[in-house]
């Protein structure tokens, strides 16, 4: 049989697996050495107690007659979706219809299988660097043509670097779908209100649409940096928005999230014709998925509980903590450092303009700890190197440490 060759042509080994196979090949050679990770982003605090009960305790309704649960809705059950829409958007002023959300499994399941609502021919925006969930995905679609020099031909590369203070400049050429994230993966850095509201014009007189990626919305403290997109004038025309319990309350293990798909997004068929892309997205999603367990929604849903809420914020605010200690002692040193105030994320700038993999190398070899390098997240991304603040406040401070200690040689 035939392959699908724009999975086989894809350039190296997904980003995380190059960096795990680096640090084996270290360990074998050095069995003995501490190694510190400040690379993957995954979370690493325990659930709040509160709802971990949650979860236990719908598990076991699960092993009663009454409380059995088969196959959940497709598109989410009823308790998880009012939830989200009264707390994460009409409490703040956003008004969504029920039927606008959908629960999955994954902020990357959505964010990578929505390009399946796209048309093979769309041309497609993203912020260099990037997340690679959004590229991969379409590149696997055979949407972006071939990789040439770090860069797939027919996407559209917007930079974000400190030149324009992480600022993509609006895309120039013809351009249907523009995917943002914020606050940013892997750069830390935000969008205020004013400097998002110029992405969602364009894309409203362009008919073009935005993919937004808000999974680390829960780092955010500031209220002049929006949480979602909608909170602009016009989004819900052109936006879709996806987000996930994985950062804000530690579900990365758990697997829920969810993504708004408002109604009046709409793209044009074959023919012309207007179609919504909520009622093909779940038509979709219908065909393919069956839903996520009855446990994980309740858990997902007590996040919104005084207590669960309590309780997931504190562990937000000790990822913050972390990365404000890393933030400081980095610039104590003298590097030049970005993020790290609303996201979990620190992106540095390599010392001595090193290149990103070398840098890689050379703290692994010299200081034992462990970050991602910039230039796997695109072109852009080189000369840069991300830390990440989901470890203990032992891991950020023995790693800064050592940083330190290993540029002052
Ligand atoms: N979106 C971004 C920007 C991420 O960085 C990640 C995980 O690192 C995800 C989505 C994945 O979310 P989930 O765990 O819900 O699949």
């Amino acid at each position: 049989m035939k392959i699908n060759s724009h999975i086989s042509s894809l350039p190296g080994s997904y980003l995380f697996q190059e960096i795990a196979s680096r640090i084996k090949t270290f360990e074998q050679e050095n069995p003995k050495a501490d190694i510190l990770r400040l690379g993957i982003g995954d979370v690493t605090r325990p659930l709040s107690p509160y709802v971990a009960e949650k979860f236990a305790s719908a598990a076991r309704d699960m092993a009663t007659a009454e409380g059995f649960r088969g196959y959940p809705p497709g598109e989410g059950y009823h308790f998880l979706i009012d939830a989200i829409n009264k707390n994460d958007y009409a409490a703040r002023g956003i008004a969504l219809q029920d039927s606008e959300i959908f629960i999955s499994d994954g902020a990357k399941t959505d964010a990578a299988a929505i390009q399946e609502l796209f048309d093979k021919d769309c041309r497609i925006a993203f912020t260099d660097p990037v997340y690679p969930v959004y590229v991969d995905s379409n590149a696997m679609a055979g949407r972006l043509g071939t990789f040439e020099n770090g860069r797939w031909c027919n996407a559209v590369y917007l930079p974000s670097t400190a030149e324009n203070g992480f600022v993509p400049p609006l895309p120039e050429e013809k351009v249907d779908v523009l995917y943002l994230c914020y606050p940013n993966n892997p750069t830390g850095t935000v969008l205020t209100k004013a400097q998002l509201k110029p992405f969602v014009d364009w894309a409203r007189e362009n008919n073009a649409l935005i993919i937004y990626d808000a999974a680390y919305k829960a780092f955010i403290t500031d209220e002049d940096i929006p949480r979602s997109i909608y909170e602009i004038e016009g989004a819900k025309e052109v936006a879709i928005e996806c987000c996930s319990f994985s950062k804000t309350a530690g579900f990365t293990g758990v697997r829920c999230a969810y993504t708004v798909v408002p109604h009046q997004v709409t793209g044009r068929d074959n023919s012309g014709k207007e179609v919504s892309l909520n009622a093909l997205w779940k038509r979709r999603t219908g065909s393919k998925n069956n839903g996520v367990s009855y446990p994980v929604q309740v858990a997902a849903a007590a996040v919104y509980d005084e207590q669960g809420r309590k309780e997931t914020e504190e562990t937000i605010r000790y990822y913050l903590d972390n990365a404000r200690v890393i933030l400081d002692a980095l610039k104590q040193g003298g590097l030049t450092v970005y993020g790290g105030v609303h996201a979990p994320y620190i992106w540095m700038k390599t010392p001595d303009n090193m290149k990103s993999w070398d840098f890689f190398d050379y703290l692994l070899r010299n200081a034992h700890v462990v970050g991602t390098p910039g230039a796997g997240f695109g072109p852009c991304g080189e000369g840069y190197f991300r830390l990440t603040a989901f470890g203990s406040r032992e891991t950020a401070q023995q790693a800064s440490g050592r940083i330190l200690n290993m540029l002052s040689k």
